[in-house]
Order: C-alpha cells, then sequence, then structure tokens
C-alpha cells in the first residue's frame, strides 16, 4: 500500500491549525489572560430569524411523513437553485437554473473542483491568498505557478505575456488583502483565459462585502468570462453559514474544454462523490435571499463593516500601512520595523492578547503583514483598537 506522495510536500500544518495551537498555549500558560479573537476568519453574529424560521419550519416539515425529505437533487432543490438565480438576475446576471450546483461550503467545492483536472495543468495561484487553493492542488501533486500579489500591483495581480496559466484562480475581493479588482482588470483576466484555452476559477465568498458600487460582484459581470469561468460562493461571511454550511458553484453550460462540458462533469463528480447538502439547510439558504432575508444581510454585513471601519481609522491615526477593510472584513497591515509576521503575530498574542493571522501563512508575499478580521463585536474591536495603539 502507497501513501498519496504529494501530502509529503505541504506544509507541515494548516495555517489556523498552527494558530489554534499557539493560542491554546498561551490559554494554558496564562488561564486568565483576556483575548480578542481576530485571527480565523469566522463569523461572530448569530444565524438571522428568517434563517432560523425557515430551517425550524423545515425541521417540522422533515417530522412529518408527507414532508420528509431523504436523499435529494444532486443539484440542489429547486426552490433554492431559483432563489440565487433570482439573486444573480438582480445584478444584471442571467443564469438558467442548470448551471447552479449547490454544496457545503466554498472550500469544499473550490478543493474538490481540481478533481476535474489533468495533473498535466499549471495552475496559478496569487500569492499571498486563501491556502485551499494551493495545498489542494500540491495534493494532487500539480505544479503551480504563483502570481505576486505584493504592495506595488495593489496586491492584485495582472496576466503578462510571460504567464503560463491553464487555471487560474482568483479570490475578489482577496482573502487575505481586502484587494478587490475592477471590472477593467477582470476582464484582462477573461481576455487572457479566453486567448490561451485557461479556465478561471473565481472566488466571490466575500462579494456581499463590496461598498464601491463600481466593482464586480460576479465574473460574469465581464464580458466572455462565460466561455472561461466557474465562479464559486459561500453563505458563510454574509449570512454566518460557517457552522452551518451552503454555498454553490455556477458553471456556464456553454463552458467547454478538450470538447467536454465542465458542468457534466461536475454533476457527475458531485453525484459520485458528495450526496448533497441537507434539506433543511437549503431552505435556510434560501431564505438568505428572500427580501427579508437580504436585508437581514445587509444588517449582519454592515455590523462587520462598522468594525472594519474603526480599525480602519486606528491603522490610519497611527501611520501603519494597510490595505482592505472596503470591500472585505479584512484588514492587511504592515508589521512595524520591519518585524517577521510570525513575530510580530506572537508579540501581538504574548502582549496585548490580540489573535491575528501572520500574512507569511498566506505566501511569501505575504511576509511582514498580518491579517485581522472584522468578525467579532464593537466593544472587542474598540478594545483592540487601543490595544493595538499600545503595540505601535
Ligand atoms: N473562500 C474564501 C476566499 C474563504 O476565505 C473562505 C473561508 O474563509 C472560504 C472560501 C470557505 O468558505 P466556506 O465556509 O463556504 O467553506
Amino acid at each position: 500500500m502507497k501513501l498519496n506522495p504529494y501530502y509529503d510536500d505541504l506544509k507541515q500544518n494548516y495555517l489556523f491549525a498552527t494558530i489554534e495551537e499557539k493560542v491554546a498555549a498561551i490559554k494554558e500558560a496564562h488561564p486568565g489572560k483576556s483575548l480578542i479573537y481576530m485571527g480565523i476568519g469566522d463569523v461572530t453574529l448569530p444565524l438571522s430569524d428568517s434563517v432560523t424560521a425557515a430551517i425550524k419550519a423545515a425541521c417540522d416539515e422533515m417530522a412529518t411523513p408527507a414532508g420528509f425529505h431523504g436523499y435529494g437533487p444532486y443539484r440542489g432543490y429547486d426552490f433554492l437553485l431559483d432563489a440565487i438565480r433570482g439573486y444573480y438576475k438582480a445584478r444584471g446576471v442571467e443564469l438558467a437554473r442548470d448551471e447552479i450546483y449547490v454544496g457545503d461550503g466554498a472550500k469544499t467545492d473550490t478543493a474538490c473542483f481540481s478533481d476535474l483536472f489533468d495533473r498535466d495543468n499549471v495552475v496559478a495561484v496569487a500569492d499571498p491568498v486563501y491556502p485551499v487553493y494551493f495545498d489542494s492542488n500540491v495534493m494532487d501533486g500539480r505544479p503551480i505557478t504563483l502570481l505576486a500579489a505584493t504592495r506595488e500591483n495593489d496586491f492584485l495581480p495582472l496576466p503578462d505575456e510571460s504567464l503560463r496559466a491553464d487555471v487560474i484562480y482568483l479570490c475578489s475581493p482577496s482573502n487575505p488583502t481586502g484587494a478587490v479588482y475592477s471590472k477593467e482588470q477582470l476582464k484582462l483576466w477573461v481576455d487572457y483565459a479566453n486567448a490561451h484555452d485557461a479556465l478561471i476559477l473565481f472566488d466571490a465568498a466575500y462579494e456581499a462585502y463590496i461598498t464601491q458600487d463600481d466593482k464586480p460582484h460576479s465574473i460574469f459581470e465581464i464580458e466572455g468570462a462565460r466561455n472561461c469561468a466557474v465562479e464559486f460562493c459561500s453563505l458563510s461571511k454574509n449570512a454566518g453559514f460557517t457552522g452551518t454550511r451552503a454555498s454553490y458553484v455556477v458553471i456556464p453550460n456553454v463552458l467547454e474544454r478538450g470538447g467536454k462540458n465542465l458542468g457534466k462533469l461536475w454533476l457527475r463528480r458531485q453525484s459520485t462523490k458528495f450526496n448533497g447538502t441537507p434539506y433543511i439547510i437549503q431552505r435556510g439558504a434560501a431564505a438568505v435571499f428572500s427580501e427579508e432575508g437580504q436585508r437581514e444581510v445587509l444588517s449582519m454585513v454592515g455590523y462587520y463593516q462598522e468594525n472594519a471601519r474603526m480599525l480602519a481609522s486606528a491603522f490610519t491615526e497611527l501611520g501603519v500601512y494597510f490595505t482592505g477593510g472596503v470591500n472585505s472584513p479584512y484588514l492587511w497591515f504592515e508589521a512595524p520595523n520591519g518585524e517577521t509576521s510570525w513575530g510580530f503575530f506572537d508579540r501581538l498574542l504574548n502582549e496585548v492578547g490580540v489573535v491575528s493571522t501572520p500574512g507569511a501563512g498566506f505566501g511569501v508575499n505575504g511576509e511582514g503583514f498580518l491579517r485581522l478580521t472584522a468578525f467579532n463585536t464593537h466593544e472587542n474591536t474598540k478594545e483592540a483598537c487601543e490595544r493595538l495603539k499600545k503595540m505601535f
């Protein structure tokens, strides 16, 4: 028996597992220490009323012979597919019902989508970026080319003549930098992909945080994207579903590579390896797209955006270089005096009890930076700002 050798090429730990270990160690050494968690990008507000009402009603339905649901459709229930279609339509993007595939999280969807790819593809991933794109391709043994996201390019890498990439992961708004592509910039990627027969995997997990009206929420707002892009989105960060789990993938029906239809392949993959998001959860997810649900999303996202504003003004006052916080729940800031990401992470944790995420964990270009999340209470965020002021 032989194990997958490519697991040896992974870093020893998933980034957030290392952070948890460090936090556990400090808790053990100093049991009473006050910690403010701004590390892992997990939401803190409870599910909204319309979501919990829909979930409760679905539970009651499931307790009746007529309302019981066993295995669901592989693609997701029509009521949710139509709710998602309505959401896109409001933004001017027309989707057919069978272009949408419900999942149990954008982590699962983005990580598993590589099942469809030959090992012999060059994968382009931004550096720094959400580690799952990189790690899932390392696990498959696929060559990866890094797209440098730096202060010089506003953390928004663009294609150039020298790039050779078959599969391109784009995350906008970006985790961790909060940078968001403009329509013109995304068009450059779409043109590159169409010219080179490449495929864009566009992760829109944070689209609900976009505040600037001219920024695209979906890659399908860009002409030509239907021939070269797949979009991933999640209810985790807009509706508090991190522990509830629902997501969707959009694959245009016209999207083909090597004469094969990608939607059909994904459905084939899902029907073999996935038995669907629970009916009860899909009912809750559909409630997110209702009129009331969308009002609740605005208020939930608005609450976190206020925290982001607090952090941004603390950094501005301190004269610290930072990005994000405007179209994203993340603030990406530079450690003082050339300190390393992990060095300043340790000091923030040990000296003032603020848990951050070291930028180096997202890629080599993240070295010297750290990420803070706005997922917290106003009170804790205010306190974190005071503690940051002490550190700088
Ligand atoms: N995509 C990005 C860019 C993320 O930052 C995250 C979570 O932090 C995910 C996907 C995963 O989301 P989900 O909870 O839907 O698996």
